[in-house]
C-alpha cells in the first residue's frame, strides 16, 4: 500500500515540541536565517497566505541591512520596522533556537548570541546533543520531503536571500538548481515576483566558480582546480564553510595540494 509522507507536519511537530524562549524582539539578533528545504517551502507557504502580493514584493525589495552586532553579516529582511518577526509562527528552527543559554555556550563567543535565556535564568534541559538532535531531525525531515543533495553543491541548508535566489534569480542555470526551482513552483506561485527580483547574493556567479572547480578536478587539471578555489574563497569568503572544507579537502586527496 502507498503511503504519504507529510514532512510539514514533522516539521509542525519538531517546532512545536521546542522549548519557548523569551523573545523580547529587540531585533538585534535576526540575522538573515538559514533554512533547510523543508523550512523554507514551510515558510513560503505562510507567506502566501498570510501576505498580500504587494506586502510580499515589498518583502523582497527589502535593502540589506548590516548588522551591527555581527560583522559581515545583514539583519533578516523579514522583520518588520520594529525589529519584531513579521513570520513569526513559520520561522526556522535557527531562529526558535536563539536565545536558548546552550546556544550562547555553543557559540565559543565566536559571535554575539541572544542571552535573553541565560539572563531570565531559564532552567531549560537542552544540551548540545538536545540541539544536534533537533537539527538532525529537520535535515532528516528536509531530506525526506526532497533530496536536497547533489555532488558538488555540498548543501543542506541556505540562507533567505539565497533561497529567492534559487526561486528567482535567472543567471542560476545549473540543473539541481533548475530542478530545486521548479520543485518550488509546484508549492508557491511564484512569478508575479519575478520582476521586481534584486540580485543580494551573487549566488550565480559563486555557482559558476564551484561549477569550474569540480570540472578541474574532474579533468585532473589541478592549477585551475586550485585558481578557481582561490577564487572562492577569495571573491565570496563567507560561501558555506561546509563547502569550502570539502573542496579544500578534494584538493588534498586529488592533487595533494592546498587553496
Ligand atoms: S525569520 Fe523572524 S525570527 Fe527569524 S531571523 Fe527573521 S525576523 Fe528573526
Amino acid at each position: 500500500m502507498a503511503t504519504w509522507y507529510n514532512a510539514f507536519a514533522d516539521l509542525k511537530a519538531l517546532y512545536q515540541a521546542l522549548p519557548p524562549v523569551p523573545c523580547e524582539g529587540c531585533g538585534s539578533y535576526c540575522v538573515t536565517p538559514h533554512l533547510t528545504l523543508v523550512e523554507f517551502v514551510y515558510l513560503l507557504r505562510y507567506l502566501g497566505e498570510n501576505f498580500s502580493r504587494p506586502e510580499m514584493i515589498t518583502l523582497l525589495q527589502a535593502p540589506m541591512v548590516p548588522a551591527a552586532r555581527f560583522p559581515g553579516n545583514f539583519l533578516c529582511p523579514l522583520q518588520d520596522q520594529k525589529g519584531l518577526c513579521r513570520v513569526y509562527p513559520a520561522r526556522s528552527l535557527s531562529c526558535r533556537a536563539e536565545g536558548l543559554p546552550v546556544i550562547d555556550a555553543m557559540s565559543g563567543r565566536m559571535a554575539p548570541v541572544c542571552r535573553q535565556g541565560k539572563q531570565k535564568q531559564l532552567d531549560l534541559e537542552v544540551t548540545e546533543m538536545t540541539v544536534g538532535d533537533w537539527l538532525n531531525r529537520v535535515g532528516a525531515i528536509s531530506m525526506a520531503y526532497h533530496a536536497f543533495y547533489e555532488e558538488p553543491y555540498f548543501l543542506n541548508a541556505l540562507n533567505i536571500e539565497c533561497w529567492f535566489a534559487v526561486m528567482l534569480d535567472p543567471k542560476i542555470r545549473q540543473p539541481f538548481f533548475i530542478k530545486l526551482r521548479n520543485l518550488l513552483r509546484t508549492e508557491f506561485n511564484f512569478e508575479f515576483l519575478a520582476p521586481y527580483y534584486l540580485d543580494h547574493t551573487d549566488l550565480a556567479a559563486q555557482l559558476d566558480l564551484i561549477d569550474k572547480f569540480f570540472h578541474a578536478c574532474r579533468q585532473k587539471r589541478p592549477r585551475q582546480a586550485v585558481a578557481a578555489m582561490r577564487r572562492v574563497i577569495a571573491e565570496f569568503p563567507r560561501t558555506g564553510s561546509y563547502y569550502q572544507h570539502e573542496g579544500r579537502e578534494s584538493l588534498k586527496h586529488l592533487f595533494h595540494l592546498e587553496p
